[in-house]
C-alpha cells in the first residue's frame, strides 16, 4: 500500500487509513478478525477515539504484538486538563500501548471549544507535556465546522485537521485543503463514503485519490469493504466519462439531502439537535443498538417531534436543505426502527 507524509508530522501512513467506528457494532472477534485484515492489507494508520465505547479495547486486542510500523490515532472530547488526563491513561490501557502516535481534539466546531483547550493550564498545555514525555508523538484535532476547521488550522498548533470530505462534502477542495497544505498540516479525510449515503465505492475513492497529502479514513465493519476499497487503489486512479457523469448525478441527488454537520443552523428555538437528527441513519449503521435506540441519543431524538416549523434553521444552512421536511423523515424512520428493535428483543 503506497503511504504518504501526513504534514508536519513527517509520518509515512498508509493512503487509506482505518475508521474505528463500526466495530463496536460487531461482536469482539469479528472486530478483532476485521482490523487484522486490514493489517494484512498494508493499512498502517488506524483512528479511533476514546467515545468509541468498545473500539479502543477492540483494535488493542488486534494489534497485540505488532505495534512497530503502526500510526495510531486516537481522540478525546474533553475540554478539561483534569478529564483530558483520564482520556489519555483510558486510552493508553484500552490499546495496550506505551505511546499514541497522533492525539487528537474531537470535535472542536466552535470557538468556546478552542479556547478551553488552549486555555492556560488546560488541556493542550496536558498533551503537550505528553508530548515532552513520549507519550504523545503528535497532536492534532478535528472539526465539522469548515470555519472553526480554518480558524484551527492557523493557530499553528495542531499538526494535523480531521474533515469531511467526499464528492458531495467536497468543499474542503478549494477551502480548507490549500490552507491546510500552506501551513503543512496533515489532512485526514472523514467519511469519504457520506457517513454511508455513497454506495458507489469507486467514484467515492477515485474523487478523493486525486489529492495526493490526504489520508481517507472509512468506517471499516466487514472484511469485504476493506478489500472492495483496497482493489480500488490497484486500479488506475483516473474516472471514467461514465463514472464523472455518475458522480454528477449523485451529486445533485444527493447534494440537497446531506447534512454536514457543519451545525451553522443553531441555535433552534427548540434545542432540536438538528444534525443529529439529520445523521440518524448514518449512526443507526455504525453504531450499537444500544446505544442508538436508548439513552442521550433517544431522547435528543424524541424532541424532533416539537419542531414548530419556524423555519430559522433552514435560512441559516448554507446548502439550502430543507430542514424541516428532511427531518420530519428521519425522525419518523428512527421512530419505525426503534419499533422493530424492540420488538426483535422482545
Ligand atoms: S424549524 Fe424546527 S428545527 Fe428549525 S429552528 Fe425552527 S423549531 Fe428548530
Ligand atoms: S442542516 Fe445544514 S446547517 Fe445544519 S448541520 Fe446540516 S448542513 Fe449544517
Amino acid at each position: 500500500m503506497e503511504k504518504i507524509r501526513l504534514g508536519r508530522t513527517e509520518m509515512m501512513v498508509s493512503r487509506l487509513g482505518f475508521g474505528g467506528i463500526p466495530i463496536q457494532r460487531v461482536s469482539e472477534d469479528e472486530a478483532v478478525a476485521v482490523v487484522k485484515r486490514c493489517l494484512e492489507l498494508g493499512v498502517t494508520f488506524i483512528d479511533t477515539a476514546n467515545a468509541y465505547t468498545t473500539s479502543e479495547r477492540r483494535i488493542g486486542k488486534a494489534i497485540s504484538g505488532r505495534r512497530e510500523g503502526l500510526i495510531l490515532a486516537t481522540k478525546s472530547g474533553a475540554r478539561t486538563r483534569a478529564e483530558l488526563e483520564s482520556h489519555l491513561k483510558l486510552s493508553l490501557k484500552q490499546l495496550g500501548v506505551e505511546y499514541i502516535d497522533l492525539y487528537q481534539f474531537h470535535n472542536v466546531s466552535d470557538a468556546d471549544a478552542l479556547k478551553a483547550i488552549l486555555a492556560p493550564n488546560g488541556p493542550m498545555g496536558l498533551v503537550t507535556e505528553a508530548k515532552k514525555a513520549g507519550v504523545v508523538k503528535h497532536i492534532g484535532v478535528t472539526s465539522h465546522s469548515m470555519d472553526m476547521a480554518k480558524e484551527l488550522v492557523k493557530t499553528d498548533r495542531f499538526e494535523t485537521i480531521m474533515f469531511p470530505f467526499n464528492f458531495i462534502t467536497c468543499e474542503s477542495a478549494d477551502e480548507l485543503l490549500p490552507l491546510a497544505r500552506e501551513h503543512d498540516v496533515g489532512f485526514i479525510a472523514m467519511k469519504p463514503l457520506a457517513g454511508g449515503l455513497i454506495d458507489n465505492v469507486a467514484i467515492a475513492f477515485k474523487y478523493l485519490l486525486q489529492f495526493p497529502d490526504v489520508v481517507s479514513i472509512p468506517g471499516i465493519e466487514k472484511g469485504h469493504e476493506i478489500e472492495e476499497i483496497v482493489s480500488i487503489l490497484g486500479e488506475p486512479h483516473t474516472m471514467t466519462a461514465a463514472e464523472q457523469a455518475e458522480m454528477e448525478r449523485l451529486i445533485q441527488e444527493m447534494g440537497k439531502k446531506f447534512c454536514r454537520r457543519c451545525d451553522y443552523c443553531q441555535p433552534c428555538t427548540e434545542e432540536i439537535p438538528i444534525s443529529l437528527v439529520m445523521n440518524i441513519s448514518s449512526w443507526v449503521k455504525r453504531m450499537p443498538p444500544e446505544r442508538i435506540f436508548s439513552g442521550s441519543i433517544a431522547e435528543s431524538m424524541d424532541k424532533a417531534a416539537n419542531c414548530s416549523k419556524c423555519g430559522e434553521c433552514e435560512e441559516r444552512c448554507p446548502y439550502g436543505l430543507p430542514i424541516m421536511e428532511l427531518m420530519e423523515e428521519h425522525a419518523n424512520w428512527y421512530q419505525a426502527e426503534k419499533k422493530k428493535h424492540a420488538a426483535q428483543s422482545a
